[in-house]
């Protein structure tokens, strides 16, 4: 088991949301979606490219950022956003 600098167990996101029961599958889904965006967005900032466009390259606004923190591409890419 790998645990983060910030405290997050990177590939036991499904098992710790799938051992909550009292979910439906699809708010499983959904939170294992997000908790496992922000992994990658943790990720991003310990390597140094959290304000860059996983597209392009391009720098990210930081008022974009502090809209949305999962924010991973520019306003060029929505995509990723
Ligand atoms: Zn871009």
């Amino acid at each position: 088991m790998v645990v983060s600098p910030w405290g997050l167990e990177s590939r036991n996101t499904r098992s710790i949301v799938a051992g909550m029961p009292e979910f439906p599958n699809e708010s499983v889904a959904m939170i294992e979606t997000t908790l496992n965006n922000v992994d990658r967005v943790l990720e991003r900032l310990r390597v140094g490219t959290y304000r860059t466009c996983q597209v392009c390259d391009a720098p990210i606004d930081e008022v974009d950022l502090v809209a949305s923190p999962l924010l991973a591409s520019c306003p060029a890419h929505p995509e990723l956003g």
